[in-house]
């Protein structure tokens, strides 16, 4: 059976872009660990270099693991290539690296991963890229802060801390609209609850570090590419659409068409960057997607459940969970979320601060981490940590003000998990 005649979810999850190994007939996709490929004479060798076949030269560019996960991503997003990188910041750089240059800029969400914050301010004047943050619910600010040097429009479906809602249609129109791609990130959402190309998204960047890995082994980020911009309407996008000298003069756009990113973040992006996946990654996050659907299902109800609990606890201020009918993103979370709204939101405190760090501090079930989508339930108190580098201002407009503690609703028993919560809030 091909990609093309599976339907549904749960077959893609466990078949898509995978064959038993032809070497030997492995059910389970090998892990190729090996850095280069014997070329089958000078021609062969030759024809790789050129794109003119497509095949495996050394693994900083492709691998056989890395390449099954792609194609499993690819699948599960619905588009029409993806890469795999080293880590979610390393796929935010490499889904940018072709469409920007020095003096370009994007417009992103205010709302976003502290971490990925840092990096548009901070990465990006070293390469001379800047970054306009708008608050995405006001779209008039967001079409109103794209200039001529814009390249991209970037957010979150569901941003970390505050598990809001990006209305990734609106958005997308308004990129449609200035001839951009828009680029989302669909970590906190994986592609069983949100696909943001279905909603208009050119690029869904990933950190498969978080649910699609889903056991907190290993770091990773993945690029899918819709295939359906047109890289050579506006002559903004030179490096994809014009003869491209860092690889003899190609033009991806015109020799590649739909696959002319995909293409391009191999053979410069990862040729260049090197922040390549390893076999080892790849094969672990395998083994998570296989039942991706299942646990984001259990994420959701459970994550549904404890928010309800919280939401009449008389500590708790406020819970930012989308799932809640007090939410103002409940409506907008049901189309771009049909599936249900994850595991992750955030908790105001009354007691502040100290509340804060008392409940982490009390809590037994729950592991005070930085990271979000294990199958283990996770808590962190995000201005001290992950949104450290902000100012409170910043902080606040992301979500993660000094009162507010960050959950990672688990797998667990939705029991034990509010039985952890209600012990840890009556010592606060
Ligand atoms: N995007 C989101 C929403 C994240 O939460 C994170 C990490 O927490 C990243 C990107 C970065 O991913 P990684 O840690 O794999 O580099």
């Amino acid at each position: 059976m091909t990609d093309a005649q599976m339907n549904g979810f749960d077959t893609l999850q466990v078949h898509a872009g995978t064959e038993p190994d032809p070497a030997t007939g492995a059910r389970q996709v090998p892990i190729y660990q090996t850095t280069a490929y014997v070329f089958k004479d000078a021609d062969h060798a030759a024809r790789l270099f050129n794109l003119e076949e497509v095949g495996y030269i050394y693994s900083r560019l492709t691998n056989p693991t890395v390449g099954a996960l792609a194609n499993r991503i690819c699948a599960l997003e619905g588009g029409a290539g993806a890469v795999c990188t080293s880590s979610g910041h390393a796929a935010q750089i490499m889904a940018l690296y072709p469409l920007m240059m020095p003096g370009c800029n994007i417009v992103a969400s205010t709302r976003l991963y502290g971490g990925t914050y840092t990096q548009f301010t901070q990465v990006f004047k070293r390469f001379g890229w800047s970054c306009t943050f708008v608050d995405f619910d006001d779209t008039a600010a967001v079409e109103a802060a794209i200039d001529d040097n814009t390249r991209a429009i970037f957010c979150e479906s569901i941003a970390n801390p505050g598990g809001y809602i990006t209305d990734l249609d609106a958005i997308a129109a308004i990129a449609d609209k200035a001839g951009l791609p828009l680029v989302v990130d669909n970590t906190s959402a994986s592609p069983y609850l949100c696909q943001p190309i279905a909603h208009g998204a050119t690029l869904v960047v990933h950190s498969t570090t978080k649910y699609l890995t889903g056991n907190g082994t290993v770091t990773g980020g993945a690029i899918v590419d819709s295939g359906k911009f047109d890289w050579s309407a506006s002559g903004k996008f030179p490096s994809l659409s014009e003869p491209e000298p860092a690889y003899h003069g190609i033009n991806f756009h015109g020799a590649l068409g739909a696959m002319a990113f995909t293409f391009h973040s191999i053979a410069i992006g990862l040729r260049d960057l090197g922040m390549t996946m390893n076999p080892q990654a790849a094969h672990y996050t395998l083994m998570g997607i296989e039942t991706l659907s299942l646990r984001m299902q259990k994420h959701t109800t459970n994550a549904q459940k404890v928010a309800e609990w919280l939401e009449g606890h008389d500590k708790v201020e406020r819970v930012t969970y989308a799932g809640l009918t007090s939410s103002p993103y409940h409506d907008r979370g049901k189309r771009i979320c049909p599936r249900g709204t994850g595991g992750l939101f955030t908790v105001t405190l009354a007691g502040g601060y100290d509340a804060c760090v008392g409940l982490v501090n009390n809590l037994k079930l729950f592991s005070h981490v930085a990271n979000l989508g294990d199958t283990r339930s996770l808590i962190i108190h995000s201005a001290s940590t992950t949104h450290r580098q902000l100012s409170d201002e910043q902080r606040a407009a992301a979500g993660a003000a000094s009162n507010v503690v960050r959950l990672s609703i688990g797998i667990e028993d939705a029991d034990d998990i509010i039985a952890d919560l209600k012990q840890a809030l009556a010592a606060v």
